[in-house]
């Protein structure tokens, strides 16, 4: 009985671990990640998920609007259909960055399918005229086991957030919430994501310009997630 207990103690202690790892924000198995910098200065990025879909002329007009650079992050198999739009995200200066040819969960795939979503995406990325390091953000977020060896062996940094507010029903359909809320938990060095061009999304394209006037008016500037990286102190 005695290891009974101890047996299934030992397995609740495993999977809550492989779980707690999927997920975690700050520690992954192997390799560099970031969910915001270590800086005084009153610096923040803008980390824009999914897509391109034709709500990017709107996104990249608000961004030009207040000449503040963005990170991309668009799917693969969505960038072959729209193959003008990362040239165009590329040429007015943002950073793009990898988020997968399909967007599935990577958590438990095999190093093969890793590679097989990670490296066609990085050549679409490179096609569009884009020079600058690759970064890659999990699809969800998730991350075990295969994905970040992969990203390790291959000197990749994994970008993940501090403010989210899309996952929370009671702000995701409300701008106004939704930027207040952004611009109150953002922190110096935070890096913010959303995801303004998806379906249902349309509070956080309303979102874009009074986040972006919000902030600025408590003083941040907006950098790259490259240029992010350079001021982080940790
Ligand atoms: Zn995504």
């Amino acid at each position: 009985m005695k290891k009974i207990i101890t047996l299934s103690f030992l397995l609740f202690l495993g999977a809550f671990s492989v779980y707690w790892l999927n997920r975690a924000r700050t520690i992954q198995l192997f390799g560099e990640i970031y969910a915001r910098v270590e800086t005084d200065q009153k610096v923040v990025a803008l980390t824009i998920d999914d897509g391109p879909n034709e709500k990017i002329d709107t996104v990249l007009a608000i961004l030009r609007s207040h000449n503040v650079k963005a990170t991309f992050f668009p799917i693969g198999n969505l960038m072959e259909k729209q193959p003008n739009a990362v040239a165009k995200i590329v040429n007015e200066g943002h950073e793009v960055g990898n988020h997968s040819y399909t967007h599935r969960i990577l958590s438990l795939k095999s190093y093969k399918t890793i590679r097989q979503e990670i490296e066609p995406t990085d050549v679409l990325l490179r096609r569009a005229g884009y020079q600058g390091d690759i970064h890659f953000r999990p699809p969800y977020g998730m991350k075990i086991f295969m994905l970040p060896l992969y990203l390790k062996l291959n000197n990749r940094k994994t970008i993940i957030w501090d403010v989210s507010p899309e996952g929370d029903p009671e702000l995701n359909e409300d701008a106004t919430k939704l930027s207040k809320f952004v611009i109150d938990e953002t922190t110096n060095g935070s890096i913010i994501l959303l995801h303004p061009m998806n379906d249902g999304r349309d509070a956080s394209l309303q979102s874009l310009d009074p986040i972006i006037r919000g902030l600025k008016a408590k003083g941040f500037v907006f950098k790259t997630v490259s240029e992010l990286l350079k001021l982080d102190r940790s």
